[in-house]
């Protein structure tokens, strides 16, 4: 529960992508926002506290038109194999059969017979990274608004796809990403269709659920079939054109590569410990090259380490320290990296410690530490405390693909291939409750067959 951040009744509308709905003239009525950095199950006790709450708040706006749900789509929670469709069918069971349910999604999120039976309306973004955030809520939101103005009934056809990415390889800037995504707009003209769209899943939660898809919410399921099956089938014929958008190694190949080049600042990815995709953002691997080769002039982004943060805090702006860092997520996969004299550079001011971030300096090495994992992938997360990454000449990031203001800076991009929760080497790590899945089954045959949400039967 601690790694959420929770908003209750009117502070929902705090939240950026919240802000939007206040544009429309249907008032919407806040409940409860959980968010996390994504990484590992969620703790079962934490879910159902969670949920409870939600739904008693429910139960308080009773009786209501519909339920406009901001969801990720890809929620692990501990002995559960479909949070998002065990949330829905909750939620339809406050509300009644009656309510339209329209929900947001990432285009990393996964879906199931019984969230789109239960769901009538789905958006996902259209962009990675994604840059269209504020564009999807207003797609979801229209959708519900503009059918219950006019009385529709609207509805989702579904086409799962057997395939599966690594997240990194599944940018909408470069092909085939680019073209699969950038026409998808294109299809809501036709009659009967409200919105399109298409997931490339999330392939590191090991769920049988785990697949790419593609979603057509509208009012005619025969055109939405259609549009399903033709853009299914253009999805697997393109399942072998992914590739990552920048050049890729081990850790010490792409650090070799960077220490041999003059430009600067190279950006590197640590790709496999990336917290904005599932990563612990604690891992040592990077930083033990760094120290092994004597890199200087690095700025090393991202490192949680709680006690570390505490005693940096303890000894304050310009103390200096002897510092273990890392490994305190997860000890098991790699080991804590032991310095012998840090000097803190910066602190943030905060309230609470769970909150706090620091600026140390060793060994030719600037490097980030938060106490919780948080994501330190736009040029504004350092910037914000004191560090300019265009003054360094390597620039180590737990991040995959870059965010557009670090792209903008990075001369060149590499993107390490290292170790961690979510390895982009995704055969190595093996297919065990998924269903038969490329690229696990190099072979598989595929035809879509768009499945019809049993919601279509109420019309
Ligand atoms: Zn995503």
């Amino acid at each position: 529960m601690g790694d959420f951040t929770v908003l209750r009744g009117q502070e929902v509308f705090g939240a950026p992508l919240s802000l939007p709905l206040l544009r429309y003239e249907v008032p919407f009525l806040p409940t409860l926002e959980a968010s996390a950095p994504p990484g590992g199950p969620v703790e079962r006790g934490t879910y159902e506290t969670l949920k409870a709450e939600y739904l008693e708040r429910l139960r308080q706006l009773l009786p209501l038109d519909g339920v406009y749900l901001a969801m990720h789509g890809a929620l692990s929670v501990e002995g559960m194999d479909d949070a998002e469709g065990d949330w829905y069918a909750a939620t339809r069971s406050v509300v009644g059969p009656d309510c339209l349910l329209s929900a947001y999604y990432d285009l990393h999120g996964n879906l199931s017979r019984r969230a789109v039976d239960t769901l009538d309306a789905l958006s996902a973004y259209r962009t990675a990274p994604h840059v269209d955030r504020v564009e999807n809520v207003m797609r979801a939101a229209d959708m519900l608004t503009h059918c219950l103005r006019y009385g529709l009934r609207p509805g989702i056809v579904w086409a799962s796809i057997p395939a599966l990415l690594p997240g990194e390889q599944s940018s909408t800037e470069w092909e085939p990403g680019r073209r699969l995504w950038a026409d998808l707009s294109e299809y809501n003209r036709l009659p009967g269709i409200l919105d399109v769209s298409q997931l490339v899943g999330y392939v590191w939660a090991d769920e049988p659920r785990a697949a790419a898809s593609v979603v057509v919410t509208g009012t005619d399921a025969g055109a939405q079939k259609r549009v399903a099956t033709e853009l299914a089938g253009r999805y697997w014929a393109a399942r072998h054109e992914f590739r990552f958008g920048s050049p890729t190694g081990t850790i010490e190949e792409c650090l070799s590569r960077a220490m041999g080049l003059k430009t600067h600042p190279v950006v590197i990815s640590d790709s496999g410990d990336n917290p904005g995709g599932g990563g612990n953002s604690d891992q040592t691997f990077f930083l033990q090259a760094l120290l092994k080769a004597g890199t200087r002039d690095v700025l090393l982004g991202g490192m949680t380490d709680r006690p570390a943060t505490d005693a940096c805090y303890r000894a304050g702006v310009g103390g200096q320290l002897p510092l273990s860092i890392g490994a305190t997520l997860d000890s098991v996969m790699c080991r804590p990296v032991h310095v012998k004299k840090a000097v803190v550079k910066h602190l943030t001011a905060v309230t609470r410690p769970e909150d706090g971030e620091a600026v140390v300096e060793f060994d030719g090495i600037t490097a980030t530490l938060s106490a919780r994992r948080r994501l330190y992938h736009a040029a504004e997360a350092f910037r914000d405390i004191g560090v300019d990454p265009a003054q360094f000449r390597i620039v180590v990031l737990k991040c995959g693909y870059l965010h557009p203001t670090m792209k903008a800076l990075a001369s060149p991009a590499l993107m390490a291939l290292s170790p961690g929760a979510i390895d982009q080497d995704i055969v190595h790590i093996g297919n065990h409750r998924r269903r038969p899945t490329w690229p696990w089954v190099a072979d598989l045959a595929y035809e879509p067959a768009p499945y019809v949400s049993a919601r279509f039967g109420r019309r």
